[in-house]
């Protein structure tokens, strides 16, 4: 590997001009001690620095580039949508077919709001679910991460787990105070909530595969609880599917686990590798927006042309249904590979996975939610990532972030990326 020399130089100067060197705080390198690779382009499963260095992308937008880098009818339909022109604030029919696509996708969905990410899909589902309930608080899990608006930042997962804040300084204790997090997998804890505090809660908000403390599966019969509380409480149940949406299976969770939530929340893959975000659910509970109802909701450059084209052009070619075996497949090979040379060497690990996504933890105990993520070994993480990084494999910063797979890791690139675990072991 090439110097980071000219990559440094860069973050120098972005240092002194944007807070950190960085737009969101995961790309900052922090937890990992050194300055991070400036990125220049994408292709495929590949990233390319300033420094001239090739690595394969495990980290792919933070999910959204399922398709890996510029893929060839992504670039085609962003480029014919921006010379028609970038935004309007008028509707456009390429809205109504992203969402009737979502809708047949995922047949819970019978109506969807687009927004321009995850944070305000979230923030606008959680409105809504207040509205409809006319209820205030919120259950959500230590963990997981919804986006960055003021009643989420608890016990957050992401960011906040890799630069161990417990909870963001700037929000008012009466916001906080509207939501309530638990363990997550407890599902005993929840319905200890429900039978205290169960007239006020609107909605409880999980992500059904949990992302963002790394990767960590929901117990068999989670998911089918909170379904089953939430319904005789009469509060809504909420998938954020930001990450989960069009990755672990062309119908996202709903799909792989058959429980339906009342609402979904999505992001990253729906808008290609630009910026979007939407919520989505039943016509009974989606029509309390405005301009329907009176739970208001709005945004300049929601739906925006450009984004739309991107994430439709995505989900045409996430249809094929062997997409997604294949992705499941080459999962299955990295982590079983990365897991026969860990052991090879007597590194104990342990592997979490599912379709297009997984996270090593450097531990021997199982992970099933954040106390047991959080005990694992942030030492031999750093050193495991720098000897990746210097191998040409570009690993999320973080021992609690996900690694994700584009429908373009294929054997030779899984085989590439465990020769390169095979030489970073020996070094470290
Ligand atoms: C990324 C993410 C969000 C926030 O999306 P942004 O587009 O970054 O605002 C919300 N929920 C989950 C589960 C996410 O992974």
């Amino acid at each position: 590997m090439k110097s980071l020399k000219i990559s440094s130089e860069l973050f120098q100067r972005a240092k002194a001009v944007i807070p950190g060197g960085v737009n969101s705080p995961v790309r900052a390198y922090q937890s990992v001690g050194m300055d991070p690779p400036f990125i220049t382009r994408g292709e495929g499963p590949y990233l390319f620095d300033a420094d001239g260095n090739r690595y394969i992308d495990y980290v792919l937008s933070w999910g959204p580039m399922i398709l890996g880098h510029a893929h060839p009818k992504v670039v085609a339909a962003v480029q014919q949508a921006a010379a028609h022109g970038t935004s309007f604030g008028a509707p456009t029919e390429a809205e109504v077919e992203l969402a009737e696509l979502v809708c047949k996708r995922m047949p819970h969905v019978e109506m969807l709001r687009l927004v321009n990410s995850g944070t305000e899909a979230v923030m606008t589902a959680a409105r809504l679910a207040r509205g409809f309930t006319q209820r205030d608080l919120l259950v959500k899990f230590d963990g997981c991460y919804h986006g960055h608006s003021d009643g989420f930042l608890v016990k957050a997962g992401s960011g906040l787990a890799t630069g161990g804040i417990p909870a963001s300084r700037g929000v008012p204790a009466s916001i906080s105070a509207a939501t309530h997090s638990l363990p997550y997998n407890d599902f005993e804890a929840v319905a200890r909530l429900f039978e205290k505090r169960g007239a006020e809660i609107a909605a409880v908000i999980v992500e059904p595969v949990a992302a963002n403390m790394g990767v960590v599966l929901p117990e068999s019969g989670f998911l089918e609880g909170l379904r089953d509380l939430t319904q005789k409480y009469e509060a809504l149940l909420i998938f954020d599917e930001v990450i989960t949406g069009f990755r672990i299976a062309r119908g996202g969770a709903s799909e792989v686990f058959g429980v339906i939530p009342d609402l979904v929340c999505l992001g990253k893959i729906l808008g290609g590798g630009l910026p979007i975000g939407a919520v989505g659910g039943k016509t009974e509970i989606m029509q309390n927006l405005a301009p329907l109802g009176d739970v208001y909701q709005a945004g300049t450059l929601s739906g925006n042309p450009i984004s739309v084209a991107a994430g439709l052009a995505t989900l045409q070619e996430l249809n094929d249904p062997d997409l997604y075996v294949a992705l499941k497949l080459q999962t299955e090979r990295l982590a079983e590979g990365l897991m026969h040379e860990f052991q090879r060497v007597k590194v104990p690990v342990q592997i979490n996975r599912i379709t297009g996504l997984l996270t090593v933890y450097f531990t021997t105990i199982l992970v099933n939610d954040l106390t047991s993520a959080s005990q694992c070994n942030t030492d031999k993480f750093r050193s495991f990532f720098r000897g990746m990084l210097s191998n040409q494999i570009y690993l999320p910063p973080s021992p609690f972030e996900a690694w994700f797979l584009s429908t373009l890791h294929n054997e030779t690139v899984i085989e590439e990326s465990l020769k390169s675990q095979h030489t970073a072991l020996k070094s470290i």
